[in-house]
């Protein structure tokens, strides 16, 4: 198991896991290349894959949309921003009005290339031969889900012209 977050994670599995008993190993605080975005962590290092995949790197997702400023949000003003997220997605996404759903589903769309990303850089290193997705995040937002399930099914076909995601052809992946 690769606990990527609190609220996210990736289980990656493999021989040489399963024959450790599949400990969890800690990836929050590996660094990943992200499309341009800058997170410094509260570690100290730059674009840890929990600044992006947790709850809290969604929210921070949401504020660079709206193009708020969240470095100068204090420490409880984020920790609120982090709690509200998820209701906030899910009645955007069925409540809202198109533009509304646009932007949410735009938000989510950004989540997804991070996860495209921490996957090139920490799951191409393990090359697992199955993948379990899931996390807070996962079971209250079906709408992600959706996306993640999407996304493994079309790797077959993209995976061929996308050198760092080919290993993921095959692959069997179960988002819970
Ligand atoms: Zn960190």
């Amino acid at each position: 198991m690769i606990r990527m977050t609190e609220s996210f994670e990736l289980i990656l599995g493999n021989e040489v896991m399963a024959r450790s008993g599949y400990h969890p190993v800690w990836f929050g605080h590996a660094s990943m290349f992200a499309a341009g975005d800058t997170r410094t962590c509260e570690c100290g290092s730059v674009n840890c894959i929990e600044t992006f995949l947790s709850k809290k790197g969604l929210a921070i997702t949401y504020c660079d949309a709206q193009q708020k400023n969240w470095k100068a949000m204090s420490a409880s003003e984020t920790d609120k921003l982090t709690e509200s997220i998820l209701p906030a997605i899910t009645v955007g996404l069925v409540e809202g009005d198109a533009e509304k759903r646009r932007f949410w589903d735009s938000v989510l769309s950004r989540y997804m290339l991070h996860l495209k990303y921490s996957l090139r850089n920490v799951g191409c290193a393990y090359l697992p031969s199955e993948i379990i997705i899931k996390g807070e995040i996962i079971s209250s937002l079906p709408q992600l889900k959706e996306k993640i399930r999407a996304f493994f099914e079309q790797i077959p076909q993209q995976g061929r012209h996308d050198h760092y995601l080919h290993w993921l052809a095959g692959i069997v992946c179960t988002i819970e």
